[in-house]
């Protein structure tokens, strides 16, 4: 047996050792500019890539981490991320994968009544899961049209390209959702694509045009778990759609790659975008070939943390957000884009010439930049459950008092 194939104990607690080490970013990319011909053997590898890949990192729950969808993840997920890579099971085969199967069926079976759907599968993120949603329409509903409001996720118009659907782009309100009055009248021959939470400013589309379309889709790749917590009515209608996709790896905490698409009629969505094989036992649905087992990591962390642990962590940044919002609200140097709809702040100073010098002075990884309408903003997402407000609303202040 070769033991490059077992687990090594002093190994494995070596690279979690190195987890709580300090690597600066200063250590750079020591790497060799060609391929090694001799290896150096995984204990030296292990130990020369951990500064470049620990120290070289964002670290997303670090207390100013503020910018990104990207949350910090549990450490639930990485025990769950290391068994799945050591077992290496293709959800592709029932044979070789009988429990990750059935995990993943179990998680999609937990999550999708709370969006009224009836199942779907896993996806690596809501690229995929827009896709595959849209293909379903394309098959189910003979759609040749796909409708999105100019706040839409880019993957939107990605997937109608690739299936070959014309893509209209209809405009956005002044809160940054779609200007329902800006609709085409027929929708017999569309797919209408609703975003619950923009990626640009969080807005939520308004859910009373679900159904008025040949296919409704909720993207609700950001705001969709916010159906497990307390504010799950903000997207009431979501449940009348036809599919729905959700990133498991934003506001659900899970590791990348971790999505899930959703149907009402999951039998008829998946026959129609399935595929036999020769070799296959059950036919291939969706995108994929093979398919890891990212769903044990959010089985694990819904286990560990029940719904409650879900909505409390939602909720918490929700709050984050909001005082976030009160504080811009409150200081006349200062304007709000609009409402903040789903712990997405969306601000700038009024003061244009401000905006280089503010920027500037904000840590890294606290605020992104978006443009709305040609217009520069600054963008706070509510992703980190162990942001401190505080601390980033006094370096605003700060960056603020320096210009
Ligand atoms: C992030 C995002 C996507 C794309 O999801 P990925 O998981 O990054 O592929 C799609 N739509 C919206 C609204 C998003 O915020």
């Amino acid at each position: 047996m070769d033991k490059e194939f077992s687990v090594d104990s002093d190994g494995l607690h070596q690279a979690v050792d190195l987890m709580s080490r300090d690597f600066s970013y200063a250590e750079g990319l020591h790497l060799p500019i060609e391929l090694p011909q001799l290896g150096i053997g995984s204990t030296a590898a292990l130990n020369s890539l951990a500064p470049n890949i620990l120290g070289g990192a964002a670290r997303l729950g670090e207390a100013t981490s503020f910018a990104h969808m990207d949350p910090p993840t549990p450490w639930i997920t990485w025990a769950m991320t290391l068994w799945n890579a050591s077992l290496n099971q293709n959800l592709l085969h029932p044979a070789t994968a009988p429990v990750a199967r059935q995990m993943e069926q179990r998680v999609i079976a937990w999550l999708a009544p709370f969006f009224g759907m009836d199942g779907g599968h896993m996806t690596p993120g809501s690229t995929v899961a827009n896709l595959t949603a849209l293909w379903s329409a394309r098959e189910c509903a003979g759609v040749t049209q796909v409708i999105a409001s100019d706040g839409a996720h880019l993957s939107i118009a990605k997937a109608a390209h690739i299936l070959g659907l014309k893509y209209l782009s209809v405009p956005i309100d002044a809160s940054g959702s779609m200007d329902a009055a800006q609709l085409p009248t027929d929708l017999s021959k569309s797919a209408l694509v609703l975003t619950a939470g923009a990626t640009s400013t969080g807005a939520i589309d308004p859910f009373d045009l679900v159904g008025r379309a040949a296919w409704t889709h909720v993207d609700a790749a950001w705001s969709g778990p916010m159906r497990l917590s307390g504010y799950a009515n903000l997207l009431t209608g979501i449940e009348l759609a036809d599919s729905v996709a959700v990133s498991a790896h934003k506001w659900l905490f899970q590791p990348k790659e971790s999505a899930l698409v959703l149907f009402k009629d999951t039998g008829k969505a998946h026959a129609a975008v399935s595929f036999g094989g020769a070799y296959l036992a059950t036919p291939n649905v969706g995108v994929l070939g093979s398919h890891g087992a990212t769903a044990t990591a959010l089985l694990a962390t819904l286990l560990a943390w029940g719904r409650e642990g879900v909505a409390q962590r939602i909720e918490h940044c929700m709050d984050l957000a909001r005082r976030l919002r009160d504080f811009v609200a409150n200081d006349e140097r200062l304007e709000i884009y609009a409402e903040p709809q789903s712990g997405i702040v969306v601000w700038r100073p009024k003061d244009d010439r401000l905006f280089d010098q503010v920027l500037q002075q904000l840590p890294v990884g606290s605020t992104s930049t978006t443009s709305i309408a040609g217009g520069r903003w600054f963008r706070n997402v509510a992703a980190n459950p162990s942001a401190d407000i505080d601390l980033l609303i006094a370096t605003i202040q700060k960056a603020l008092a320096v210009c």
